[in-house]
């Protein structure tokens, strides 16, 4: 079902790319710019590619996958297909109930999967939105990015889409998820996302519950950001989407520039956690866009951060579950960042209350693939 988005075709635009780049920064050194260069350009440029220095950089449940095919990586394979391998091992893993199979179900029982992947030496996504019944959705997203001039699909297009393309139909719903569905729907079921009509005055007492339920609701995605041996540079996520979700919702996780971006420029980045939050901050390409204004990787994420909750005050203000009982956000939000030049980071809002570690998962040539605990902006 791969299909190979490198070879030689690629790999000889990417060394040109890269002379031209070089090139570039000569004569910006030595002459005085062009007239026609836009006077937009940032003046801090492209942030310098570090080659030789294959880096993966990704959620915590990703950390099976980089231990398969990293290596592969360091052995200069495309960065698209590690990142998408990487994590079609989590997708085919019916434990992991934040992504493909066994993955936790809409409201009405239903397992609706988001995924996307962006491709950095062509700038191309592709990308489907709520897509039932096929085990590896990042795939999917694959094709829409080769073999579509788009750039999303939904629904059950995106399904007929994928089945033309030869996936099986698969039924994702695990005895062990629909327990769990049916147990929410037993006794959560006032905790959902339909919220009562707007009030004139917000219903402070009605959203501590909910607030809570933000918090405890369970959550998950898996993202994965590639540099390649070569510099080159690309992205996937893949998810479930919030557990319980109304139905047809989609998240941030197929929607580039907030659940993953990548430019060949920059870096990349991507995001699991509360999707309204990453899509009204556009979290992904927020953080290239740092990163391209001289933010290290993990500046970057925590001002990316740091902008949430400063947004999410402002929508309290008509909904306060967005908030907790110190005025905080009632949810979590973890950004992965890589750079062009081979620096990664893992931010959250959060640790967790209960005293344990959220981590994220990197590979380096250094040290292999590990997980690392989060860097966190509030306690
Ligand atoms: N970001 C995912 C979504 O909003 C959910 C998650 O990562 O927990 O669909």
């Amino acid at each position: 079902m791969t299909s190979r988005t490198s070879g030689p075709d690629r790999r000889d635009l990417l060394s040109a790319l890269a002379a031209g780049a070089g090139l570039a920064a000569c004569a910006s050194a030595q002459a005085p710019a062009p007239t026609a260069v836009p006077a937009a350009v940032p003046a801090t440029g492209p942030r310098k590619s570090r080659t030789g220095f294959p880096v993966l950089v990704g959620s915590a449940n990703a950390l099976a996958g980089m231990k398969l095919h990293y290596q592969r990586l360091l052995d200069g394979a495309d960065p698209l297909d590690i990142a998408i391998d990487t994590i079609k091992v989590t997708e085919a893993d019916p434990t992991d109930d934040s992504v493909g199979l066994g993955g936790l179900p809409n409201e009405e029982g239903v397992v609706q999967l988001d995924a996307a992947c962006m491709y950095g030496p062509r700038h191309k996504s592709g990308a489907v939105g709520c897509i039932e019944n096929i085990l590896h959705p990042s795939e999917v997203a694959r094709l829409v990015l080769e073999r579509t001039d788009h750039c999303l699909l939904v629904g059950k297009d995106a399904y007929r889409f994928a089945r033309a393309h030869g996936h099986e139909h698969v039924e994702l719903l695990t005895e062990a998820s629909r327990k769990k569905w049916m147990e929410w729907k037993e006794t959560m079921s006032t905790n959902d996302d339909r919220l009562p009509p707007p009030p004139k005055l917000p219903h402070v007492a009605a959203a501590r519950t909910r607030s809570s339920f933000l918090r405890d609701r369970v959550t998950g995605t898996i993202h994965v950001s590639a540099l390649a041996k070569d510099g080159a540079i690309a992205c996937c996520t893949s998810t479930s989407g919030m557990s319980w979700k109304i139905p047809g919702r989609v998240g941030d996780s197929p929607i580039i520039g907030s659940g993953l971006y990548c430019d060949q420029e920059v870096g990349s980045a991507g995001a699991t956690g509360r999707g309204e939050a990453c899509i009204l901050a556009q979290g992904s390409a927020t953080m290239v866009e740092l990163m391209r204004n001289g933010a290290s990787p993990l500046d970057a994420g925590l001002q990316t951060l740091e902008r949430v909750v400063r947004q999410t005050k402002r929508q309290a203000r008509w909904q306060p579950d967005l908030l907790d009982e110190r005025g905080w956000p009632s949810f979590n939000l973890v950004f992965y960042v890589l750079g062009l030049d081979g620096t990664a980071a893992g931010v959250a809002l959060y640790q967790p209350r209960d005293g344990g570690v959220l981590t994220y998962a990197v590979a380096t040539p250094d040290e292999g693939p590990r997980l690392v605990a989060t860097q966190a902006l509030l306690s």
